[in-house]
């Protein structure tokens, strides 16, 4: 069993999708197709939500938009026999989206709850159209809504996974489609009362490994718009090239900092059943892609390839009383994990005068209100004298398996980062040393890529 997922990106139009569907059609074994939505509809449909939210008639616009994305790939690809039950199925998911907008409207409220619901017709469109399309050119599928077997807790928006439940009922699922090649819906998922929560942004991915999991696959395929995992951003670093074979460990690391071309998660569940994950280029499908699989890598660099995560803020907790000072540590995160601020790097300066933290830049003003309120006693008898928040900040993660061990490299690195004139806020290394961290000003973020690259990956 092969289970394939394919990206927004190769599903952008009607040829991207003949293209996809070529691609399915040249593989021999059994194989589950993931399918994200078209690209740019979650973005319209996130739109949508936020504009009827505020009373913005305009979100009707992109609801117009959406179906006639929809409307113009099926005409491309049916020509003359679209069927009627295809467009009727199409047009009686957009007037329930209309409905559900209609209402997040009228009470100008749209929860997390609700945009799961709204986001969910992504990919509900997109799978139901490639199935007819499958059909049509005699490849039997079957349209399968992931809702009915990726079961999460009921955190909307990015659900955790119930692992047994969901693999028991994805076998269930698959066998129950005999030979058909299953068209299945990447990102969704319900809660335990079937209502519907998503994966996170990007999350067909995890959806792919979920399913290759359940059914013990030989490879799972994570098809997109580049030629595999990249040594960095292509659209930061001109120079940056394919990365043929990466350890588990470091594909989440780059993916964990940033590297969008999958999803952090993906790799969670196939870890333990050793399942090969490819990372495969629909535009130009002969070429090899970047395997990631348990093995260390082999390539004879220290730096196997650089991530950033934009958008981030820091949070400085300063004060002579914190020296020593048991528990100050536990009382920042728990107020942090009070507020639902996800922390993603910390380092404290060795003198323990001074604690920082770095999260999102939308989640700041929240973390240092409860910071405030939570070290409310400290501040009054000056043991903490300051919290700092710095905005307009990137994290630039500097990844590789061999960098552990490796002397002088920390050194090498920040003086490369110093010779080009850039200002650091703060540092820390993940204990395993295959990662290197350090926060500079959002203006100096390419420059940083770019330098590093140069200096170290060539
Ligand atoms: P899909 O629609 O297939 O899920 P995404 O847009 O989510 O595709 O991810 C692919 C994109 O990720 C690429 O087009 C590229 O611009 C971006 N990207 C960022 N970092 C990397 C990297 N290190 N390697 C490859 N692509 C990367
Ligand atoms: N369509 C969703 C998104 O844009 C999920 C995905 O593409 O993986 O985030
Ligand atoms: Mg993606």
């Amino acid at each position: 069993m092969k289970v394939m997922k394919f990206g927004g990106s190769s599903l952008a139009d009607s040829e991207r999708i003949k293209q996809t569907v070529q691609i399915i059609s040249d593989v021999e074994e059994p194989v589950s197709i993931i399918l994200s939505a078209m690209k740019g509809v979650t973005n319209l449909l996130i739109d949508a939500a936020e504009k009827a939210e505020e009373g913005n008639e305009e979100y009707k616009q992109n609801i117009t938009t959406i179906k006639e994305t929809h409307l113009k790939c099926i005409s491309e690809l049916f020509g003359e026999n679209i069927p009627d039950v295809l467009l009727s199925g199409i047009d009686k998911k957009l007037s329930e989206l209309k409905d559900i907008l209609h209402g997040v409207e009228l009470v100008q409220e749209c929860s997390l709850k609700t945009k799961d619901i709204v986001m969910s017709f992504g990919e509900r469109l997109n799978c139901y159209q490639f199935t007819f399309y499958m059909n049509y050119l005699k490849k039997p599928a079957s349209y399968i809504d992931a809702r009915t077997f990726i079961k999460t807790d009921s955190n909307y928006g990015k659900g955790s996974v119930n692992f047994q439940k969901s693999y028991k009922l994805i076998n269930e699922k698959i066998e129950s489609i005999g030979n058909t090649i299953g068209i299945i819906t990447g990102f969704i998922s319900s809660d335990s009362d079937n209502r519907t929560t998503t994966l996170g942004r990007n999350g067909s991915d995890y959806t792919a490994s979920l399913i290759g999991a359940a059914l013990d696959a030989d490879v799972v395929e994570i098809w997109t718009d580049v030629d595999g995992v990249l040594t960095a951003d292509p659209r930061i670093v001109e120079n940056a090239f394919v990365i043929p074979q990466l350890s588990i460990q470091e594909a989440m690391e780059l993916s964990y900092f940033g590297a969008e071309v999958i999803h952090p998660y993906t790799l969670i569940p196939t870890i333990d059943k050793k399942i090969p994950v490819y990372i495969k280029n629909t535009l130009n499908p002969t070429a090899k892609g970047t395997l990631i699989t348990d093995k260390s890598s082999e390539k004879d660099r220290i730096i196997t390839g650089l991530a950033s995560i934009d958008n981030v803020s820091l949070i400085n907790i300063e004060g002579g009383g914190m020296v020593g000072m048991p528990g100050i540590a536990s009382l920042i995160f728990n107020s942090l994990a009070e507020a639902d601020v996800n922390i993603i790097m910390i380092t404290q300066a060795s003198s323990e005068h001074s604690i920082s933290i770095l999260c999102r830049t939308e989640e700041v003003a929240l973390a240092k209100q409860k910071l405030k309120k939570n070290l409310d006693l400290a501040i009054q008898s000056r043991k903490i004298q300051n919290i700092e928040v710095v905005d307009d900040l990137v994290i630039i993660a500097v990844i590789g398996e061999k960098m552990i061990g490796q002397i002088g490299l920390t050194g090498d690195l920040f003086s490369t980062v110093g010779k080009a004139n850039l200002n650091i806020f703060a540092i820390a290394q993940g204990s395993s040393e295959r990662n290197i961290s350090f926060v500079i000003h959002k203006d100096d973020k390419n420059l940083a890529l770019n330098e590093i690259h140069k200096r170290f990956i060539g």
